[in-house]
């Protein structure tokens, strides 16, 4: 068994993206920008938009952060994004999910300029993806990708069972496994709260992407000997003897799935860092006009 670990990949993308930067900035050139917008108190949003910001400071990008009290109304939202979409100087925005139920995230996501979408949410990014185009890819499949890549995992013709399909994590991440690419080439099975016989299928699987949001969810009952294990899960469980009062969990059983596991990502410190890798990647390639590392 392997940790795949992302503090190390993380590191290691962190440190070319910082080159490239110092590079740009020897030859005179924009520095990559990102805006963030945070809205409200919602402690995990805090903490990955915090970790967000700080992680350009490391690599030399510029970033501004743009924080709202959870009252804010949709429309000064939508009109903040666009005055973020007219300014020159910013080149990647991403707004952390979720809003505030009065506010429709569809509408404000649809009204990021495709160009700054570093997300990859907007409808357009997301039908090039589906497409093959060249495209911001969502940051938790991307970064997941570029750690089955840095690690040299064998995916071609190997079954994947993907757990959870929302736009964010599930579904892209069944769309670019099932690419014709490396990584890629997977069989592909997406699976959900209504799928009937789940154990019988990931017990089928080489690839297991957990992404669900149940601590522990994924047993070692259900998991082949040798299995790739990808958990993309964060979930805080109450924690006494911790001063924040939590602890982060995955979807996966841990302890009992990673000795039966080929491959296995922690959490913390595996798909989580990679996801801002991953994004601070589509906001490098923003900067210079080119759209995605993965095409
Ligand atoms: P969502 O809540 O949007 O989606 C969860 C998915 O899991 C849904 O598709 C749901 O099915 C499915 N599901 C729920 N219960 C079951 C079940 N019993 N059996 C099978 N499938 C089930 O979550 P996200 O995709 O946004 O996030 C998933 C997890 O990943 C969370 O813990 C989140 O915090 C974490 N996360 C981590 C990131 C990282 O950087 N590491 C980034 C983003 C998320 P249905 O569609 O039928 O409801």
């Amino acid at each position: 068994m392997q940790i795949l670990d992302g503090k190390l990949v993380s590191a290691a993308i962190k440190a070319e993206l910082a080159e490239q930067v110092a590079q740009l900035k020897a030859e005179g050139k924009k520095t990559p920008h990102l805006a963030a917008i945070l809205v409200g108190n919602n402690g995990a949003s805090e903490t990955y938009v915090a970790s967000k910001v700080k992680s350009c400071a490391e690599i030399g990008f510029n970033s501004t952060l743009l924080r709202f009290d959870e009252h804010i109304s949709e429309k000064h939202l939508l009109d903040h994004i666009t005055s973020l979409n007219e300014n020159a100087d910013i080149d990647g925005i991403l707004v952390q999910l979720p809003l505030p139920k009065h506010i429709n995230e569809e509408l404000v996501i649809n009204n990021i300029d495709p160009s700054k979408d570093v997300d990859g949410f907007h409808p357009m990014n997301v039908g090039k993806m589906v497409s093959g185009l060249p495209t911001f890819i969502p940051a938790t499949p991307y970064g997941i990708m570029l750690m089955l890549e840095h690690y040299n995992i064998e995916t071609k013709g190997k079954h994947a069972v993907v757990i959870g399909r929302s736009h964010i994590v599930g579904t892209p991440m069944s769309i670019l496994l099932s690419r014709n690419s490396n990584p890629g080439n997977c069989t592909v099975t997406l699976t959900h709260s209504q799928t009937k016989n789940l154990k019988e299928l990931c017990l089928q699987a080489d690839i297991i992407v957990a992404a669900i949001g149940k601590p522990g969810f994924v047993t070692a009952d259900m998991v082949k000997e040798g299995a790739v294990i990808i958990d993309v899960g964060i979930n805080r469980i109450a924690d006494e003897t911790k001063k924040s009062g939590f602890r982060l969990v995955g979807d996966v059983k841990f302890d009992e799935v990673a000795p039966k596991s080929s491959y296995i990502t922690p959490v913390p410190g595996g798909v989580g860092l990679m996801t801002i890798a991953a994004l601070l990647k589509n906001t490098y390639h923003a900067a210079i006009g080119q759209k995605g590392g993965m095409n």
